[in-house]
C-alpha cells in the first residue's frame, strides 16, 4: 500500500465511521420499543389471537363441551392429540362413549389450528398465554380436560299434558217463521172493489 491509498481508505474509513455514528446518534432521540420483560409483565399486551398454547373451553359450571368424537385427534397432522375415551351406563340402560383424558403434547404443536376448526362443539380453543416454558419436555404434555367430569342433571319430566276438553255442541234453536194466514180484506177495501 503506497502513501496515496494509505490516505484514501483512511478517509474512507473516517466516512464510514461517521455514518454509524449518525445512525446510532439517531436511535438516541427516537422513542423506545424494547420490552423489558418480565418486570413489564403487568402491562404486556399480548394479541387476543396469538396462539400459545390448546385449551379446553369450560363454561361458569364447570362443563366443557368434548362428545369425544375424536375430529380433532384424526385431522392433526403430527399426532400431537391424544383422545383416552371409556364407555358409560346410561340410566336408560344404553352405552355411551365418553372422554376420560384429552391428551395435548405443546412441544410437538405446530399451532396449525386445525383441531380447533374442525372440532364440531366448539370444546377447544386456543390461549393466548405465552408464558409456557418449562424445563423438561415431558412438561409440555398436557391434560386439557383438568376440571373433574360432572354429570349433567337429568331432565326433569315434562309436566302430563291436560286432556282436551270435549266440544259440546250448543243445542241448536230453529227460530219458527209462522205462515201468513189469510188476510180478509177491510170494508175499506171491498168499498173499493
Ligand atoms: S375437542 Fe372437539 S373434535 Fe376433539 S374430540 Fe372433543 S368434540 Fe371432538
Ligand atoms: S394446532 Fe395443529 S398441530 Fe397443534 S394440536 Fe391442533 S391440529 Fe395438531
Amino acid at each position: 500500500m503506497n502513501i496515496k491509498e494509505y490516505f484514501s481508505s483512511l478517509i474512507e474509513g473516517t466516512h464510514s465511521l461517521i455514518k454509524g455514528m449518525e445512525v446510532t446518534g439517531k436511535e438516541l432521540f427516537t422513542k423506545k420499543v424494547t420490552e423489558q420483560y418480565p418486570e413489564n409483565r403487568a402491562e404486556l399486551q399480548i394479541p387476543e389471537r396469538f396462539r400459545a398454547t390448546l385449551q379446553f373451553i369450560y363454561d361458569d359450571e364447570g362443563y366443557h363441551k368434548c362428545i369425544a368424537c375424536k375430529t380433532c385427534e384424526r385431522n392433526c397432522p403430527n399426532g400431537t392429540i391424544q383422545i383416552i375415551t371409556r364407555m358409560v351406563d346410561l340410566p336408560n340402560g344404553k352405552k355411551k362413549m365418553k372422554l376420560d383424558k384429552y391428551i395435548y403434547d405443546l412441544g410437538s404443536c405446530t399451532f396449525c389450528g386445525l383441531c380447533v376448526t374442525t372440532c364440531p362443539t366448539n370444546a377447544i380453543e386456543f390461549s393466548n398465554d405465552f408464558e409456557q416454558a418449562v424445563f423438561r419436555r415431558e412438561a409440555l404434555v398436557k391434560q386439557l380436560n383438568y376440571l373433574p367430569e360432572k354429570e349433567k342433571p337429568a331432565p326433569e319430566p315434562k309436566p302430563a299434558a291436560a286432556k282436551p276438553v270435549a266440544k259440546v255442541d250448543e243445542p241448536k234453536v230453529e227460530t219458527k217463521v209462522d205462515e201468513p194466514k189469510d188476510v180478509q180484506p177491510s170494508q175499506e177495501q171491498k168499498e173499493t172493489e
